[in-house]
Parts: structure tokens; sequence; C-alpha cells
């Protein structure tokens, strides 16, 4: 099976591309698109610090997709592509400044590449309008994932709600040379006469210049560009792409163990789109045989984790009410969860006196990022071990991971908290000290990030003996899990 075929291409004199978690050149759907059917190019990208904020996202990703949005400004403006930026506060206020700058700029067509959350949606449904309304051409575009939300469904034409049949019937679905990137927009005809800024209502400017910082928003990138050490940018993401590659037949076997590098740490880039979730399918097919199941165990493994990412999108995309921070199975809203502010302070903090979990929670703080065996991890202790609501914990990363995303964030919260669709059973709590015992057995990772105990010895470690400095055990980890058994077991539809 080939690439789909691309609908026919109208002509249009001036389009406008409207960027938001796409920033990239290389296999941008709506950009290529744009660059097809229009003669002459701008691109927009709107900042909504409040809604932003009222989402929770936190100041690591939104300064990384600032990061991001600066490096492509200097591509596109190499293919005479200019870059508008506007803030605003709230996405409301979006449909009434588009119609404001299509008219300025005199577009005839915008090509947007669709968001699944569902503020999201509604935000472009009320743009579409708006804009068809005005008689322009909307063109969104399929590009998030490697298809669209609803093109996969059971027999009885519903949306999958367990991942391995969603697996199994997604790559049915798809041959293997499917997913082929696009390439970048070819360079554009020069356009006469858009100014370098626009006065629009209410004193909001639209202006070719990238702001460092939003107002609530102060993270500063160090003196080489990196933020927490992370490397804004395409070009970085393709660095990112290639190195993994050298390991990645190691990825089945390696990828649980977090004090080694043998993740790709690709999800802040796949996030904010500096990196396409096409070109880390077609990275991986071309170590696999070119395809799904080549014998690569490595690469076979990874493409497992990149369709988890996908089944979470197209869960959020298929039910609001994931958006809206409610469980999937609304019985567990009838679950005795704790609000005791201080016990999560020192979970937030890493100081719970278990030291995985703090070692975790200091990587996250100090690097915008966590292993994913331990955000299982966490996110089980905070909600089995300390019962305190899923809700808590789903928003503190949101607020501080850099690749923070709400599909792929609800969908592991509700996982660990098992509200979820396909949720760990709620009577298969982790042992923290267990995990830290298998998957840090020389507790070499938490020897970097909890300096207090890195004089312990390996045995020692795991579970340590009372110690001046660091704090004894917040819960007694046997008890507080029959607890949570038992807090469970009661519900029905679990
Ligand atoms: P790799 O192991 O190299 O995997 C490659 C890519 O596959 C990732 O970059 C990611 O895009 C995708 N992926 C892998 N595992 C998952 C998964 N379980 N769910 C969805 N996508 C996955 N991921 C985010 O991108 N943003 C989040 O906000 C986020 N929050 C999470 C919260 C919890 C409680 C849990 C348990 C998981 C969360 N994840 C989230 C999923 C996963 O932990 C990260 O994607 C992964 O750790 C990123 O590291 P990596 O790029 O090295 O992953």
């Amino acid at each position: 099976m080939g690439n789909p075929e691309p609908k026919p291409l109208k002509r249009f004199r001036r389009g406008l591309v409207w960027l938001r978690n796409d920033l990239r050149l290389n296999d941008n759907t709506a950009l290529y698109r744009g660059a097809q059917s229009c003669r002459e190019l701008a691109a927009v990208f709107i900042a909504c610090p409040i809604s932003w904020q009222e989402q929770d996202e936190g100041e690591p990703v939104v300064a990384f997709r600032l990061a991001c949005l600066r490096e492509l400004q200097q591509r596109l403006a190499e293919r005479n592509i200019p870059l508008y930026f506007l803030e605003i506060a709230r996405f409301q206020q979006v449909p009434r400044a588009m119609e404001e700058i299509v008219h300025k700029l005199e577009i005839e067509a915008l090509f947007a590449n669709s968001e699944y959350p569902y503020n999201e949606q509604r935000r472009d449904d009320a743009v579409r309008t708006a804009l068809k309304n005005a008689g322009l051409q909307v063109e969104f575009c399929s590009d998030r994932t490697l298809l669209p939300p609803g093109a996969v469904k059971t027999g009885g034409g519903e949306t999958y709600k367990v991942f391995t049949p969603f697996k199994r019937a997604f790559v049915a679905r798809c041959g293997s040379d499917y997913f082929a990137p696009l390439p970048p927009p070819r360079k554009m005809e020069t356009a006469a006469g858009w100014p370098r800024w626009i006065q629009l209502a209410e004193q909001h400017n639209l202006v070719r210049t990238i702001p460092g910082k939003l107002p609530g928003y102060e993270l500063t990138p160090d003196r080489n560009g990196r933020l927490l050490g992370w490397m804004p940018g395409e070009k970085a993401g393709a660095r990112h792409l290639r190195a993994f590659r050298e390991k990645i037949g190691r990825y089945a076997l390696e990828r649980d163990f977090p004090a080694k590098d043998a993740t790709s740490r690709l999800s802040p880039y796949l996030n904010c789109g500096a990196v396409s979730i096409r070109q880390c399918v077609q990275m991986a097919f071309a170590e696999n045989g070119g395809g799904w199941s080549g014998g690569n165990q490595g690469a076979e493994c990874w493409l497992g984790e990149l369709l988890w990412r996908e089944f979470y999108t197209h869960l959020i995309a298929a039910f609001p009410r994931l958006s809206m921070h409610k469980p999937f199975k609304p019985d567990t809203d009838r679950v005795p969860w704790k609000y005791d502010a201080q016990l999560f302070r020192s979970w937030c903090e890493g100081t719970t006196g278990v030291p995985i979990v703090d070692a975790a929670m200091r990587q996250l703080n100090e690097t915008g990022w966590m292993h994913n065996r331990l955000r299982m991890v966490v996110a089980s202790f905070l909600t089995k071990n300390l019962l305190i609501d899923w809700r808590w914990g789903e928003r503190y990363f949101m607020q501080r991971l850099i690749d923070a995303d709400l599909a792929a964030n609800n969908g592991g919260w509700q996982w660990a908290a098992s509200t979820g669709t396909d949720s760990v059973p709620y009577f298969r709590v982790f042992n923290p000290y267990s995990q830290s015992k298998r998957f840090d057995r020389h507790g070499e990772f938490i020897r970097r990030f909890v300096p207090e105990l890195r004089h312990l010895s390996e045995k020692a470690i795991h579970c340590p003996p009372p110690l001046d400095g660091y704090p004894a055990p917040v819960c007694d980890v046997a008890q507080s899990r029959d607890q949570a058994i038992a807090a469970f077991a009661g519900l029905r539809n679990l």
C-alpha cells in the first residue's frame, strides 16, 4: 500500500499555514499542502498563554515550543515564508483574530494540522466556520498520528478501548510503505506587501518576532540555547533520531533501566512536532526489514511504543471527557481519594523517603523529563500508596514535563490509577522497592539524583535505614497497598 493519493490541489495566490504543535519544515502535511497549492505562503503561530495555563501546560513545554518556533522561523524565511506571531489570552479569541489576519494579509486559503484534545477541536471548528463564512478555503490535515483518529475501528464500528487489539487492527490496516515522510516545502515566490507587523483589534499586534518569554512562563535557556539540558529545534530532533538509530537494536532489552540511556528521548520533539511520527516509523522500518515485523526485536518493540502514542491520541479524539480529566471508568470517582497537601508536596519535591520515587521526581524537576518505567512507579505510588487523586499527579506532570502531552499524560495517569480504559488492574500495585531492586539494581540512578544516599551500599540504597538528612518513608508500602485494593474492591465496572 502506498501513500494515500493527495486530494487534487487548487491554486491560490496567497495561503496561510497555521502552525501549532507541528514545528518543523520536513514532513509537515499542512505546510507541504500550503506550498503546493499557493504561489505565496505565510505562516502564523498564535500563543494563548492563559488557555495554556488553564490546561496546566507549564514552563518547560511552553518554553521548548517557543524555542522550536524560533528555529523554524529562520528555516521558513529561507523559503520565503514569513512567520507571524500573535499573542492573545485565550483560545476563544482565536477565530476573531484569525478573521482579521486573513483579511489583512489577503489570504485565500488556510492550512493547519488537526489537533485532537477537546478545547483544540472546538477552537478549530470555530475557526473553520468563521473562515468558510468569509469565503476562504480551509483545510485541516491529518499529520500528528499515522492514521487519523477514527480510521481504525472495531468490527462493530467502535473506538478500540484496549491497546492490544487496537495494535493488531492498526498493523493489519497498514502496509509497510504507508508512512513515507513528505519533502519540505519548495521556495515560495516573494510576496510583495506583507508587512513586518500589523495592528489588530484590541491592541493585539501580529509581529514577525518570536518573544523569548511569555507572561507567566519565565524559563530561560542557558547560554548554549538549551532548556533544562534539551536543545530545541528540528535539527536537534533529527540528531536525536539519528543517534537513537545506533542503539535501537538494544531497546527491547534495555529500555526499562533508567540509569541507561537506552530510550530515544524523542518525546519533547514528537510532542511539539520538531520530529514527525512518520520520520520515526521510517527509521524503525529501515532497521526492521521495511515493516512492522522484520525480526529486529528492538525496532519492533519501539514501534509498539509509538503505537501507544497513537492509541492515546485516538482515544482523546473519541472521548471528550478525557480532555476534561474525567475518569474513563466513572465508578472510580467513588474511590475515597485523599487531598493531603503535605503528602503531595513530599511526592512533588522528591522527599517521600522512598528512594526510587524521590530520584524519579527529582529527575523530573531537574530535567523536565522522566523515564517511562519511573513515570509508572511514581504514578502508582501517588495514586495507590498515597491514594491521592490521580488528577493532582496528572496536573503536576503537565506543569513540569518538557514533553507534556494531554493525550499521553492522561492515558498514562489513568493507566496507573486503574481508572482508564486499558489500565493496570487495581489489585496489581507496583511495589516501589521491588521495582527499584529490579530496574536500578546497583542504585546507580538513585545515586545520580539523590546525593544524600550516594554513600549507601547496593543493598541498603533501595530501602535505607534511618538516616540524618533523608526522610523516613511517608507511608508503609505494604499496608497502603492493601488499603488501596480495599478502596477499589467494592466498585463496579472495573
Ligand atoms: P521511547 O521509549 O523512546 O518511545 C518513543 C516514543 O513513543 C515516545 O517519545 C512517545 O512519543 C511514545 N511513547 C512511548 N511510550 C508511550 C506511552 N506509554 N504512552 C504514549 N506514548 C508513548 N509521554 C509523553 O509524550 N508526554 C506525556 O506527558 C507523558 N506522560 C506520561 C505520564 C505517565 C504517568 C506515564 C506512565 C507515561 C507518560 N508518557 C508521556 C509516556 C512515556 O513515558 C513517554 O512518552 C516516554 O517516557 C518518553 O521517552 P522516550 O521519548 O525516550 O520514549
